[in-house]
């Protein structure tokens, strides 16, 4: 099997995967009260998010393929292609939501008025987006 059956093959199963984010991106965060507990919470959410960002990394190559390979193949790939596409726009979702979370645990930290991401202290510039910060 080429690499690009096999990238393609494994896009497939990308859909299927059953993803565990119900914990993390749920209520679960909101009802935590006690500040030290707030403090592994943020740093379990940004554990969280990373391997979203992870899997977002591989949804995004994996449609890749699977479109490179129904346009240079035969296989009829569209029910592959609309499943990931789908799972990577909930998964989109699902990280917007975790990184508003991230933010509402820590009120001192600075955010993008453009894209939403966390500052670095004393930034001038985003790091995501590049849009100049203003006070
Ligand atoms: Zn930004």
């Amino acid at each position: 099997m080429g690499f690009i059956q096999k990238m393609a093959e494994s896009a497939k199963q990308l859909g299927n995967q059953a993803r565990d984010f119900s914990g993390i991106a749920g209520d679960k965060a909101r009802d935590i009260s006690k500040k030290s507990s707030e403090l592994i919470e943020v740093t379990k959410m940004k554990y969280e998010m990373k391997k979203m960002e992870r899997e977002m990394e591989n949804n995004l190559a994996g449609i890749g393929a699977l479109y490179y390979q129904q346009q240079s193949g035969q296989d009829d790939l569209t029910k592959e292609l609309e499943r990931l596409l789908s799972d990577t726009k909930e998964l989109e979702k699902e990280m917007k939501e975790l990184e508003k979370q991230i933010v509402e645990l820590q009120p001192g930290a600075s955010v993008c008025a453009d894209c939403g991401k966390e500052l670095p202290t004393g930034g001038k510039y985003c790091s995501f987006c590049g849009k100049q910060v203003v006070d």
